[in-house]
Order: structure tokens, then C-alpha cells, then sequence
């Protein structure tokens, strides 16, 4: 992070972060405090004052106790056992080594309350972990969210509700999950800041397809920037600046004005099919998180959907949606886009996508963990659900289903046979439903690379996620600000890996398309092309851009580059052989020079 000028003086500050969404914004701060509960500082409490000291920390403990009881009230009867968890947690409160010898700790100490449960908990974490048995060591973590809420009402410091921002605002926050950014009402954020994040994180995506400029991976973004203080985000070059000079609010405000005028000038030709100079025709459609998301996929000019996340209509309530609901949903989509085609991903919770009412076991690695369809095969009630809803939307348009996180050919086989169990009762009781769709796997681990050949044979088509596919194969936390850098789709191993699934595809017949990122940026088109990718999908805004670039090229040249670009050894190399032979066409870097 760059900072320019010292905070004290109110001049002008730079910060330099990841630009994760294009586009500029200037507007007032709001802080939403996050990142845990704030570290108990030691103080002396006088005798007199001691009486009170302890019924503030049994309030506290009151008020958790309350919470828990409520959260289990509203749990549905399905989800017993996360509600077995809680009510755990509820005895553990009251629990004589935690309760018990916190209140002495007050006494005997004569210190404050969060610094005697601080004491306390710290005292009892080594004779857990010690213990040999599995369960006791786990019990560890139950005694550390147990304290984290007694220790938030503690601090009397509330979570920021985002539901209920009230301003056209940009949000500063050292992260945002997924489940807190589908709950924003969107009319009231202007962009986005954060500390933590990469440029694929879901933050990033989610902003790009809300198109919300956003600047991730600042660092410090929320220590360095105050409530209400005016701030500049750059989202083509990753820059915040906090006060912004005259000068700068004039450049930025043209800046801001000439990309719209852009984004307009191309939206107008959007509607026209993406033929390349050869006639080749490719598929350009976009990606939606929210279903009301349908509308700029059309307004863009896009083809179908090429990847609806389903995941979020589960995180933005306190409840796994019903069929009718998800079925619901999904019938909008698939009405609005109809006669085009609408990929409809299954659920994709955990790893970076948690939802809190499912309550999921501590996983030290989520993203290695019971995520996508690893969790649904676990799940299947939950995954059946979803899988009739899908089928009864497929009477609406034209639908295809897509299997996230696929590893192995068990996988498939168990998959199709749910789907099988899905129309078939739905076929039982008499529900029109269509079981006649395409159905596809997101080729976004390495093994389904590898397997490709083996698992063709069982899908009509292959979809390349590259977010997860370059997390994945080159070890690359695609939150992690930290290696955000190395994150790069056009490393020759992710160029190679494209590839061999392009070269399955071709040989079994079955169709192509990319759904990560890497399709939505310019300078890879000519490698996806000469790949054969024969559909991409991206953020809707991308689109019309994207159709400009494959307008502009011919797919039989970049079938013949193709082979140069494969022989480079490193990214640095393929980006310089594609601008040598492609030029600054493809760059977007255009809007802001
Ligand atoms: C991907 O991994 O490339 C992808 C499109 O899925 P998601 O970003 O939702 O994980
Ligand atoms: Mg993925």
C-alpha cells in the first residue's frame, strides 16, 4: 500500500490496491466493522465496583444465552443437528469452567470482565488441544464461539446490519462475504473498498457483475479511512484517494463520463451475434449471481446465461429455500432469457461461500473442504431440492444443469443418478417437469482435467472455470491478497491444462465453454479462440466488449497463434507474444488514458 501524504494534514491520500471492478466513483465512507471481536485491553476495577463488573459480564452471558435460544427457536426441524450444536453452546455458557471461574477471576484479579474471560479462555485452550480424543480437542472451538459472543456483548459492539445502510455510500470493510454482499440493497452503494481479497475473490466478482466499482486487497483501507470521509475509487487502476484534490475530482468526473460514453456507444451494437472476421460464430453470454440479474444479461446483449450461481438465494436468508422458491426463481430466469439457454449451476456453498444457518464443522481448509457438489452428494435432500426445481424450470425455456467442483467419475455417475431419483418423483407426482436437458461439469479441478476423456462420456458438455482451476493447480488462495499477484490465467500450465479439455471436447463432440474470468478480459480472447472455446461466459458487462474483440479477429488466425503462444514458458512471455501479434485492440485500457 502507497500512502502520499500524512492523514493529520487533510491533503490528499493515495492508496494503491488490486482494481477489481471497472469504473470510478467518488462519495462518502462507511466503515463496516468486521474481522472479529475487538482484543480485550486489561484495567483494574476498584472493589467497590466489583458487584457491577460481574453482573455486566452475566448480562453479556444472558444476552448470548438469548440469542443462542433464539437461533435455535428458528431452526428448522430439518437442521437438528446444527441445532443439537447450539444448544451446546447454550450449556457452555453457563458452564462452571468457563462462567464460574470468569466471575472469580473479577473477584480475585480485580480486573474488567472481557480481560478475566480472556484469561480464562486462554487458560483452557492448551488442556483441550492436549487431549487425545478428536471430540474433546473439537470442543475447543465450541468454547472459542461461545466466548466470541460473550465477548461482542461484552464490547457492546454491534455488527453493521449492511441491510440497513440509508445513503448512496461506498462501503469500506477488511472483507465482505458473499452472504453480506447479496443482502446489499445495491441502489445505495456506489463501490466497494476493502483490506482483504483478490481480483477472483467473490467480493470481486460480485462487483463486477453489479458492475460496482470496487478496489480489493488495500490492506489497511479501514484503518486509514474515517466515516463520511470523501474518497475516490478507481477501479481500472486499483486507487483509492481519501480527499481528493480539486484537481483530481475535475480528472476523475471526466474520466467517469468518458467510460460511460463508451459502455454506451458499444451496448448499442451488443445485440449483434459475436461473428468473427472468418464467420465463425461464438456464444458470448453472462454470468448472474441474483436473478434480477437476468435483465442487464439481455440488456448487454448477451447470448443466454452462461453461468447462474445459484448459491446466493441460500445465503441471503436464514433458511434453505424451499422448491417452490428455487423454482420460482429459476422460471423467471429461464422466462426472461427464453429461447436462449440458461446454465443453471447447482449449489456451490462453503469454502469461501459459507452459509451461517447451516452451521458447518470448522474446516481448516474450506476450500479443500465440503464444498459444491461434495457437500449436496452429502446432503442429498438438500441437493434433490434443488435438482426437481431445476427440472420443473426446464419446462420454461431452455434449460442446461452444471455440476461445480467435479474431481472424480464417481462424482458424475452419482450426480446423474440423483437427477434420475429427482425426475422420477417428480414424474410420480405428476409434476411437469423436462428431464430432457443438456448437463455439463465445471472442469475447474485437476483432476477433471485429467479425467476429461473418461468423464466425457457421461456429460453433453464441458465448462471451464478458471478462478478455481488456477487456485487449485497452481496453489493460489484466490482470496489471499498476498499471492494475488501470481493469480494469472495466462500461466502456461492454465493454457496447457484449457488445452487437453479443448482436445477431449473436440474428440468426444461434446461442447466447450469457459465460465471463470479469463473469459471476460480481451487480451486472453485470441488463446480462447484458438483453444476452440466455442461459448464464454462473463460478468454482463463485459459482453458487448467482449463481442467487439471476437468481431475483430479471425478464429483461423488464432488457431495458427496458437501454437507460439504454447510454446512460451512463461505468462510474462505468452502476454508479450498476444500484444506483439494482437496489439492494444484488445486492451480496455483505453477508457482511462
Ligand atoms: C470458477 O471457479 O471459475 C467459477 C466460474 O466458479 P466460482 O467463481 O463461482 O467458483
Ligand atoms: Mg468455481
Amino acid at each position: 500500500m502507497n500512502t502520499a501524504v500524512d492523514p493529520e494534514t487533510e491533503a490528499e491520500i493515495l492508496l494503491q490496491g488490486l482494481p477489481a471492478s471497472p469504473g470510478i466513483c467518488i462519495g462518502k465512507a462507511y466503515l463496516v466493522h468486521q474481522g472479529g471481536v475487538t482484543v480485550a485491553k486489561k484495567y483494574f476495577i476498584h472493589e467497590s465496583k466489583l458487584e457491577a463488573e460481574k453482573n455486566r459480564f452475566k448480562t453479556a452471558v444472558k444476552k448470548a444465552s438469548d440469542e443462542l435460544r433464539r437461533i435455535i427457536r428458528e431452526t428448522p426441524e430439518e437442521f437438528r443437528e446444527q441445532a443439537d450444536i447450539l444448544k451446546t453452546h447454550v450449556m457452555l455458557l453457563n458452564d462452571k469452567m468457563l462462567y464460574q471461574k470468569s466471575i472469580d477471576t473479577i473477584q480475585n484479579d480485580r480486573v474488567n470482565a472481557e480481560w478475566a474471560l480472556r484469561k480464562v479462555v486462554s487458560s483452557l485452550k492448551p488442556v483441550f488441544m492436549n487431549m487425545t480424543d478428536d471430540y474433546f480437542r473439537e470442543r475447543w472451538h465450541d468454547i472459542a464461539h461461545v466466548s466470541d459472543r460473550i465477548m461482542q456483548n461484552l464490547s457492546g459492539e454491534a455488527p453493521v446490519d449492511i441491510r440497513n445502510i440509508d445513503k448512496r455510500v461506498i462501503l469500506v470493510a477488511r472483507d465482505l462475504s458473499p452472504a453480506e454482499t447479496s443482502q446489499i440493497h445495491l441502489e445505495r452503494v456506489k463501490g466497494f473498498v476493502t483490506d482483504l481479497g483478490g481480483i477472483a475473490s467473490h467480493t470481486g466478482i460480485i462487483a463486477r457483475s453489479l458492475q460496482i466499482p470496487a478496489v480489493l486487497g488495500l490492506e489497511s483501507a479501514t484503518h486509514m479511512i474515517r466515516n463520511d470521509d470523501l474518497i475516490l475509487v478507481d477501479g481500472f487502476k486499483g486507487r483509492v484517494i481519501i480527499n481528493p484534490s480539486e484537481e483530481n475530482l475535475i480528472k476523475y468526473e471526466e474520466m467517469r463520463y468518458r467510460y460511460e460514453v463508451q459502455v454506451a456507444r458499444m451496448s448499442r451494437g451488443a445485440e449483434a451475434p459475436a461473428e468473427a472476421m472468418d464467420g465463425a460464430l461464438v456464444q458470448v453470454m453472462g454470468n448472474i449471481e441474483l436473478p434480477e440479474e437476468v435483465v442487464s444479461v439481455r440488456d448487454y446483449g448477451g447470448d443466454g446465461i452462461g453461468l447462474y450461481r445459484t448459491e446466493f438465494q441460500y445465503m441471503s436468508g436464514n433458511r434453505f429455500p424451499t422448491e417452490f422458491e428455487l423454482y420460482d426463481k429459476y422460471r423467471d430466469v429461464v422466462e426472461v432469457m427464453a429461447p436462449k439457454p440458461v446454465v443453471i449451476r447447482t449449489l456451490d456453498i462453503n469454502g469461501d461461500k459459507a452459509v451461517s444457518y447451516t452451521y458447518p464443522s470448522e474446516e481448516t481448509n474450506p476450500a479443500l473442504g465440503l464444498r459444491a457438489i461434495r457437500y449436496c452428494l452429502q446432503k442429498p435432500d438438500i441437493f434433490l431440492t434443488q435438482l426437481r426445481a431445476i427440472l420443473r424450470a426446464a419446462v420454461h425455456g431452455n434449460v442446461r444443469v452444471l455440476f461445480p467442483m467435479i474431481s472424480s467419475f464417481e462424482e458424475v455417475l452419482e450426480t446423474k443418478r440423483l437427477l434420475d431419483k429427482a425426475a422420477a418423483s417428480l414424474k410420480k407426482e405428476g409434476i411437469p417437469h423436462n428431464r430432457d436437458i443438456d448437463i455439463g461439469i465445471m472442469v475447474e479441478v485437476p483432476s477433471a482435467v485429467i479425467l476429461a476423456d473418461i468423464i466425457a462420456k457421461e456429460v453433453d458438455f464441458f465448462s471451464i472455470g478458471t478462478n478455481d482451476l488456477i487456485q487449485y493447480s497452481l496453489a493460489i488462495d484466490r482470496q489471499n491478497r498476498q499471492v494475488a499477484h501470481l493469480f494469472d490465467p495466462l500461466h502456461p500450465a492454465i493454457l496447457r491444462m484449457v488445452k487437453r479439455v479443448s482436445d477431449v471436447a473436440r474428440e468426444t463432440n461434446i461442447t466447450l465453454a469457459m465460465c471463470g474470468e479469463m473469459a471476460g478480459l480481451p487480451i486472453n480472447i485470441p488463446i480462447l479462440l484458438g483453444l476452440g472455446i466455442q461459448e464464454m461466459s462473463m460478468n454482463p458487462r463485459s459482453i458487448p466488449l467482449i463481442k467487439q474483440t471476437i468481431r475483430a479477429l479471425s478464429v483461423a488466425d488464432t488457431r495458427d497463434f496458437i501454437g507460439e503462444a504454447l510454446k512460451q514458458t512463461t505468462a510474462a512471455d505468452v502476454r508479450k507474444v498476444l500484444e506483439e501479434a494482437y496489439g492494444c485492440e484488445l486492451s480496455d485500457k483505453c477508457y482511462t488514458e
